[in-house]
This record gives structure tokens, C-alpha cells and sequence, in this order.
């Protein structure tokens, strides 16, 4: 049976009908595997069992263990009726849809009456199927006026998002998985793929284990991972100087004179300054403020300069910086310089962290953006959207929204008069938790619509509203090689638990734009976005949910009229770049460093990252038997130098301090962990067993141009718990 029948076999069911297996992608990493699911045998069973799906090209049959364990998740701890209460101090009470809407109509009404379109934010998520994106954008940016509608990927991925745009003139990841099979250098740097992206990353390894001289695997992290223990060379840098590294081996490129004349002369622009600022580097500066020795430096420079297809991946190491756009733009202009990109094995390649952070950026899922890659400020941009919605001219605002950390501060000024946070958990994935916390608390209405009952998110709302999950709604995705994937509808949703595009759309026909949210089925929305997409970066005006359900998974571009199987594997192949000029841009930055650096009352550097089995906030791995076992708790890991200087032993309790406050945690005294520099995973939030709340002291400080906050790195300092 194809995936297509059985798609649309599932499709047709009938409610009594008995469920039939589907296939979908992945609803975890931006890996995007395909999974096969099967139903329970017996119908008192709830528990759906997952495993790879051969059928699916960007995995092969391949899947970690979330996406192998992810049936378990499903029922576990569901919100199921709309919950509200008037005020933080009053128990929650069940209330109907039609109760919940009619608040929602209410304070919507007063709050635009009495603060304008400013103030109400909607704060998404990458784990949205695109519809939901772009049905929530279309209520709050068109219908309303407001562009405060911002998403999770804001602290994810919106550095790579922003330095694509500065460097290629567009958004979108250039290269795709089978470049893995090709190159012959992989620069890994802020990137932990064997835990967070494991399944790309086993790709990686099974190739190096069969080829070993054939490809060179370099790693950048001030920690030993699994990513880099089969690596040939791992730099541990200090936190904060992955720019000041990449501008080194810029330096000793252009002293190897590795570089591609001709390609810079005719595809780029820029390059007179950024030779002089390269030239500044020199392999002593980079190395004293990398902390690593000139001969490794040298290496990597020499691996690069022979290379005949180099691929950089990068995640949240480089993109939660506060210079994190810089640092993209750097890598960027390596592979510009050396002429790494448009083909087989070469690129600069961000591995997005949620599974359709990507559909969000095409949707126009972030504060500054619009569906089809185009952007809030450019009024060409606009009225072509608001002309596909069917709304005025002028309806959108000119200016971009808030992102998420704007959002927070408005709170705390007292300018939201609704905060409407939607499959996300922001009370332990934000940094500084506790002004987050209070600030959500001074909004007069926080509305979370949410699958899961009881996360932290929900003791700081006021109206709860079950949403639909994964496997109970049809929808798309896009994982981070561009790859569409339709996921159908398999289970039924439990209680009254509706999609979030359905929500947003019921709640913009009862704010009376009854013509622009009547949609009929998830299929309609994504066949009036893919419209809206034509011409752009990220054309998928040929997309719909009819011919995904036919053929199976596709790669964008994919212009109306393609064939199933045509979407171009990697952009930019003619090196013709969407700028002005056709041109992509060098761009010439100075590293500034951490935004928190260490000092004398806070001497460590904290950074923060994930476990292989947990995702994020634990939501649905912490219901996950074999999962908790892996990982029942979060460990500190202290270097033994650092461990002897601050009194600590291995497996005992130590206090973590940063001037935002403290946490404790269980010590693991390893090497595998730069001196000076301490982790902790940042799953467990303060409802979690063994709750350690590591984002409670992160800094908010963020990049200027991406807005993303620097979540990697805080300084800290350790005492023995007492
Ligand atoms: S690698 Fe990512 S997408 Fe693939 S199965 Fe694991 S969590 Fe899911």
C-alpha cells in the first residue's frame, strides 16, 4: 500500500470505524524523520506504537529514540476542556467553547478599545503545523493590526533566519541531508547533532566508519559530546568565541590563498573590507581568546583549503548569541570566499531544532515577518498579503511586532492587555524565568492553548484551551531540508480538544470576519497560503495536502504546475543570489564576545543544552518509562579543576548562582567540560521530579539583529549545597 492510500484511507475513516496505521513526519526534531504508526490492538489500548519509515526520503526508515517511543506520549496528561478563572489566586473551572469564545471576543474588544492593536501578542510555535501558523497570523497581523505574533523559534533558530537574509538575500537553508553523503569536510560548530539531531548525525557516523580518510569531521563546542567524540579534530573553544574562530580561519585561508577569486568577483560583494578585518586575526590573537592551540587552528584552515565539498551544520551553539547573526554571516562568508556552496557536499546548513520551525518561517511565524519569506517593513510585502486576505489596505502595521522577549518587557510595563501563548512552554524554556513569571502575572489575560494539562506555562494563565496535538489534526510540515511532509489525522482528539487553527479561525469569524476564516478543512488553509507563496525563495504554490497524500513528501521550491519529485534538492546551484544585485554579501563584523562575561563574583560560564531521549520541556518525554530511566535527572557538569576550586564532588548537591538567582543541582565532575565553563540540560522545569530550573538564570540579553536571547552562556558560580 502506498503512503498515499493509506493516508487517504485514514482520511475517509468513519468515526466507528476501526483506526488504520499512518504515516507522518516526526513530531519532535527538525530532523523531520518519517514514522510509520501503528494502532493499539486492542481498542481499551490508547498507546500507538511508532517506528521509521522506509518510505520517507530524509530518513530512510531511520529514528531515534523520541520518535521510536512517541506513541507513548500521546494520551498521557492531556488537557481536554476549556478551563478559566478570573484571577491567579482562583482555582480553574471547566466553561464551554462558546463561554471561552465569548471571553476571548470580550477582552479582545477591550483591550483594542483601550490599548490599541499594541496590545495583544499571540507567542507560537515550531511545534504548529504550518496551517496553525498561518491561520493565527492572518487573525492577529491582518484581522487585528497587530504584529506581535512570535514564535519559539525565536530562540532557536532566528539568528540563522536573520544571517541568511543579511548574506544570501533570502531565508532558506541551501543544502539538503544528502549532502552528508557527499562532502568531505563536515564543520560541526554549535552543534551537539548526535544528541539533539541524532538520526542525521548516525547518517554521518555510518559514513565515517565506511570511509574514514574520506571525510573529515571537525567539531567546535566547549564540551565533549557524543557529536565529537568520533570527530578527527575538536576544538574546544571558550564560550563566546565561535566569531573570533571563524574569522581566524578566514585569516589562514587567505594566507594559504585557498580562496576562490573568481567566484568572489562575480558572486559576491564585500570582500575589500572583510580581507582587512580577516588579516586582523592572526592564528596567536584567535588562539589566546579561543583558549586552543595554533596547530589545530591550522588543521582545520588546511582540511578547509583542500576540501572539495566542505558542509557546515550549525544549531543553537551559534544561533542563542548574542552576536549569533555575526557568527552565521561568518560562517557564510567561508564557504562564500571558498566557493562551498550550490553544490553536492558544500553549504552553510542550520539544523532547525523544532519540527516545523521551517513551516514557521515560510508562514510568516515570526514578529517581523509575513507569509512567503517576506517582511513586515517592506509595504510592497504587505499589500500583496493583505490583498491575498481580503483585508484593506493599510491593514497590516508597518512596523515589525515584538518578539518574544519584547513581549515580556511589555507585560511588565503593563501594555499587554492579552498574552496568548499557543503549544509552547515558555515558563521553562525563556531565560530569566522569574521575570517572566512575574511579568506574565501583571497580564491582565493569559490565554494558553495547550495539548498537555499542568505545565508550568498554565499557573501564570487564566483561560486554558485543550488544542488538538499532532496525530489529531491534518497538517503540514517542512523539517530543515526544505522537505514537506503531509501529517493526517489518525486518532481522534480527546474531549472537546479542537486544532489551533481551527481555534483562530472560529475566533476571527466571531470577531466578524466571517469571509476571511471560513475555511472548511485544514487542506483549504494550506491551499489559500501555498497561493501566496508563488514566485518567492520558498515557492510551494504547487503543494497541497491532495497531491502530498499522492506522492509523498516533497522539497521546495515547488512551483504550481511541478512534478511530484522535482523540488530543487539545493538553492542557489546558477550562484545567482536574491539580493539587488544578484550578488551575496561578505560581511566584515568584529567579535564582541558573551554579553555576560565571567568577572570575579561570577567566574564560570553555564551553557545549557538537551539530553538525547528528552525533548525540550519534558511535556511528553517525562511519561516516557525507558526515557526517565536514561535521564532521571539533571547533571551539573564541573570540570575536576573547577570542582576542587569550588569545594564539590562528584554526585553531590551544588548551588548555581547568577546575579538572577539560584538553582541547585546533582555534580558530575567530568572532563569532557572546558575549565571554566559549566552545563546543565534545560529540560527539568519547576514542575518536573527533581525540577531544576537551569533558563532561571540565563541572561535576557539577545542579539540586536535577530533578537535571539543568548541562552548559551551565563556567568556563574558554584557552592556546595549546605
Ligand atoms: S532525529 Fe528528530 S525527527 Fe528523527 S526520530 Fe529523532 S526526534 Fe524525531
Amino acid at each position: 500500500m502506498t503512503p498515499s492510500l493509506v493516508c487517504a484511507l485514514i482520511a475517509s475513516a468513519s468515526a466507528d470505524a476501526a483506526p488504520e496505521a499512518a504515516r507522518a513526519q516526526c513530531p519532535y526534531c527538525g530532523v523531520g524523520c518519517g514514522l510509520e504508526l501503528k494502532p493499539p490492538s486492542e481498542p481499551s489500548d490508547p498507546q500507538w506504537t511508532a517506528r521509521g519509515d522506509r518510505h520517507h526520503p530524509s530518513s530512510l526508515g531511520q529514528v531515534c529514540v523520541k520518535g521510536a517511543t512517541v506513541g507513548e506520549t500521546l494520551h498521557h496528561n492531556r488537557l481536554t476542556t476549556p478551563l478559566w478563572r478570573e484571577s491567579l489566586d482562583q482555582p480553574f473551572a471547566p466553561i464551554s467553547w462558546e463561554r471561552a469564545f465569548a471571553v476571548l471576543v470580550d477582552r479582545i474588544r477591550t483591550t483594542l478599545a483601550s490599548q490599541g492593536p499594541q496590545g495583544l501578542a499571540i507567542y507560537g510555535s515550531g511545534q504548529f503545523l504550518t496551517e496553525d501558523y498561518y491561520v493565527a497570523n492572518k487573525l492577529l497581523k491582518g484581522a487585528l493590526g497587530s504584529n506581535n505574533f512570535d514564535a519559539n523559534s525565536r530562540l532557536c533558530m532566528s539568528s540563522a533566519v536573520a544571517g541568511y537574509a543579511r548574506s544570501l538575500g533570502s531565508d532558506g537553508p541551501p543544502c539538503c541531508y544528502d549532502d552528508l553523503d557527499h562532502a568531505d569536510l563536515v564543520f560541526l560548530i554549535g552543534t551537539n547533532t548526535a544528541d539533539c539531531h541524532p538520526v542525521l548525525f548516525q547518517r554521518l557516523l555510518k559514513r565515517k566508519r565506511k570511509q574514514k580518510e574520506a571525510l573529515r569531521l571537525v567539531v567546535v563546542d566547549p564540551r565533549a559530546t557524543a557529536t565529537s567524540d568520533p570527530a578527527d579534530l575538536h576544538l574546544a573553544i571558550r564560550p563566546g568565541t565561535d566569531l573570533v574562530l571563524l574569522q581566524g580561519i578566514g585569516h589562514l585561508l587567505l594566507e594559504l590563498q585557498a580562496l576562490d577569486e573568481r567566484f568572489i568577483a562575480e558572486h559576491t560583494e564585500g570582500f575589500a573590507e572583510l580581507r582587512e578585518l580577516w588579516k586582523q586575526w592572526t592564528p596567536q590573537r584567535v588562539c589566546d581568546l579561543c583558549g586552543i592551540a595554533e596547530a589545530d587552528l591550522r588543521q582545520l584552515a588546511q582540511w578547509w583549503a583542500e576540501a572539495s565539498g566542505v558542509l557546515s551544520l550549525w544549531s543553537m551553539g551559534v544561533n542563542q548569541s548574542s552576536e549569533g547573526t555575526a557568527t552565521v554571516a561568518g560562517i557564510i562568508n567561508l564557504h562564500l570566499a571558498t566557493a562551498q556552496i550550490g553544490r553536492a557536499g558544500a553549504g552553510p546548513f542550520s539544523l532547525t531544532g523544532q519540527p516545523n520551525a521551517m513551516g514557521g518561517r515560510e508562514a510568516g511565524g515570526l514578529a517581523q515577518l509575513l507569509p512567503g519569506y517576506r517582511f513586515v517593513a517592506n509595504p510592497e510585502h504587505r499589500a500583496e498579503v493583505e490583498r491575498h486576505w481580503g483585508f484593506a489596505p493599510g491593514a497590516i502595521a508597518p512596523a515589525p511586532g515584538l518578539a518574544v522577549w519584547d513581549q515580556i518587557e511589555a507585560m511588565e510595563r503593563g501594555e499587554l492587555g492579552l498574552w496568548w501563548v499557543a503549544a509552547t512552554n515558555p515558563l521553562v524554556s525563556m531565560p530569566a524565568l522569574d521575570r517572566v513569571r512575574a511579568a506574565a502575572s501583571n497580564c491582565p489575560l493569559v490565554v494558553l492553548s495547550e495539548a498537555y494539562a499542568g505545565t508550568e506555562t498554565a499557573e501564570v494563565a487564566h483561560l486554558l484551551l485543550p488544542a488538538a496535538q499532532w496525530s489529531e489534526k491534518s497538517g503540514v510540515m517542512t523539517n530543515s531540508e526544505r522537505r514537506v511532509t503531509l501529517c493526517p489525522t489518525f486518532r481522534e482528539p480527546p474531549g472537546l480538544a479542537r486544532p489551533d487553527w481551527a481555534i483562530f479561525a472560529e475566533l476571527g469569524r466571531r470577531l466578524g470576519f466571517e469571509q476571511q476564516f471560513s475555511y472548511g478543512s485544514a487542506a483549504e488553509v494550506y491551499t489559500e497560503f501555498t497561493a501566496l507563496t508563488a514566485g518567492r525563495v520558498c515557492d510551494l504554490s504547487g503543494l497541497s495536502h491532495g497531491l502530498l497524500a499522492e506522492h509523498g513528501p516533497q522539497q521546495w521550491p515547488f512551483p504550481s504546475g511541478s512534478e511530484p519529485g522535482s523540488g530543487a534538492a539545493r538553492l542557489y546551484t546558477d550562484h545567482r543570489f536574491p539580493t539587488a544585485t544578484g550578488k551575496a554579501r561578505l560581511l566584515a563584523e568584529q567579535p564582541m564576545g558573551l554579553a555576560e562575561p565571567p568577572c570575579e563574583q561570577y567566574p564560570l560560564v553555564l551553557t545549557v543544552g538537551r539530553y538525547l531521549g528528552h525533548w525540550h520541556t519534558m511535556t511528553r518525554t517525562a511519561h516516557v518509562a525507558r526515557v526517565a530511566k536514561q535521564h532521571p535527572e539533571a547533571l551539573l557538569e564541573v570540570h575536576p579543576t573547577d570542582a576542587a576550586r569550588h569545594g564539590l564532588t562528584d554526585g553531590a548537591k551544588a548551588d548555581v548562582r547568577s546575579r538572577r538567582g539560584v538553582i541547585t543541582a546533582r555534580v558530575q565532575v567530568s572532563d569532557r567540560i572546558r575549565a571554566g565553563t559549566v552545563f546543565l540540560p534545560m529540560h527539568w522545569g519547576a514542575s518536573q521530579v527533581n525540577a531544576c530550573e537551569a533558563n532561571r538564570l540565563m541572561h535576557e540579553l539577545g542579539c540586536p539583529l535577530s533578537k535571539q536571547p543568548e541562552l548559551k552562556a551565563a556567568a556563574v558560580t558554584l557552592s556546595a549545597t549546605s
